[in-house]
């Protein structure tokens, strides 16, 4: 594949690029996630609550690609937290999925006002000890919840999927990440296609590289090593997004990008977000 991958934690390889269909009803991303897979991605990010699983396991199906060179991400929806619900939830989304196991399995959001979190990660232990998952992770954990889980349970997460994007660049997570051995996964990468790509500093340097704008944000986040899975149902964009493994960004671009953080959340805190 064109795509390089990241070596988590406990080995396994995840595509460093990924497809996102977070709001991709399901006989729409069925199409979304076979046209992915024409274009050369090999990882495919769904949830739960995005009601969508059923429909991108029938294109992984309909692609003919061997199920190992695939890397499905899948996650645990909140009102599923609980250690024997935890265990159920990912029996069910195998089910829709039409799959024997995925290849990470996440947290979806801590909602520590539940207090259910750790309990969950220990169900989700147990399915990576059984091979139902290959790599288990959480995704929108701050730092607080990230020691939590050190303190009383024994897998590392190999991956905190959270929002990250030029305008919220989440350095000390990154960088808390880096100290621990978890993959920094970035959710809407592109800032959900809104005005991030109208900014003027992107627009220039999209013109200098002859790219789109998606282009060298997505490429900026490449080279920060970050993990990212764009979403689009657009197959030009579904294609373009892709294309970004042929050109470099030079200091002066990643300098230019970096001096747009503003630490501004395009969605919920993860502190009080609770939403069943
Ligand atoms: P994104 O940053 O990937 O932006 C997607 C939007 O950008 C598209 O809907 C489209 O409007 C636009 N776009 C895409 N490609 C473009 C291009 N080449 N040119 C111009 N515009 C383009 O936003 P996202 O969907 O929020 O995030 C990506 C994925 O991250 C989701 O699909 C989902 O898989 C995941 N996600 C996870 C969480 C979480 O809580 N874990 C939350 C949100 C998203």
């Amino acid at each position: 594949s064109k795509v390089p991958s990241i070596t988590l934690n406990n080995g396994i390889e995840m595509p460093q690029l990924g497809f996102g269909v977070w709001q991709v009803p399901n006989d729409e991303a069925e199409r979304a996630v076979a046209t992915a897979m024409e274009a050369g991605y090999r990882s495919i990010d769904t949830a739960a609550i995005y009601e969508n699983e059923e429909g991108t396991g029938r294109a992984i199906a309909a692609s003919g690609i061997p199920r190992e060179d695939i890397f499905v991400t899948t996650k645990l929806w909140n009102s599923d937290q609980g250690y024997d619900s935890a265990l159920r939830a990912l029996d069910a989304s195998l089910g829709r999925l039409g799959l024997e196991y995925v290849d990470l399995y996440l947290i979806h959001w801590p909602t520590p006002e539940r207090g259910k979190y750790v309990e969950t990660y220990k169900a989700l232990e147990k399915l990576y000890s059984e091979g139902r998952a290959r790599a288990i992770g959480v995704s929108n954990f701050l730092p607080e919840h990230l020691d939590r889980l050190a303190a009383e349970t024994s897998v590392v997460p190999a991956v905190n999927q959270i929002e990250l994007h030029p305008h919220l660049q989440q350095h000390a997570a990154r960088e808390y990440h880096a100290k621990r051995g978890i993959a920094t996964e970035a959710w809407s990468p592109l800032g959900q296609g809104k005005g991030l790509l109208k900014v003027p500093a992107i627009v220039a340097i999209a013109q200098k590289h002859n790219r789109t704008p998606a282009q060298i944000v997505l490429r900026w986040h490449l080279q920060q090593g970050n993990i990212v899975i764009p979403k689009s149902v657009t197959p030009s964009r579904i294609r373009e997004n892709i294309e970004v493994f042929d050109f470099r960004l030079d200091d002066e671009d990643l300098a230019a990008i970096s001096a747009l953080n503003e630490d501004r959340r395009l969605g919920p805190d993860p502190a009080t977000f609770n939403l069943a």
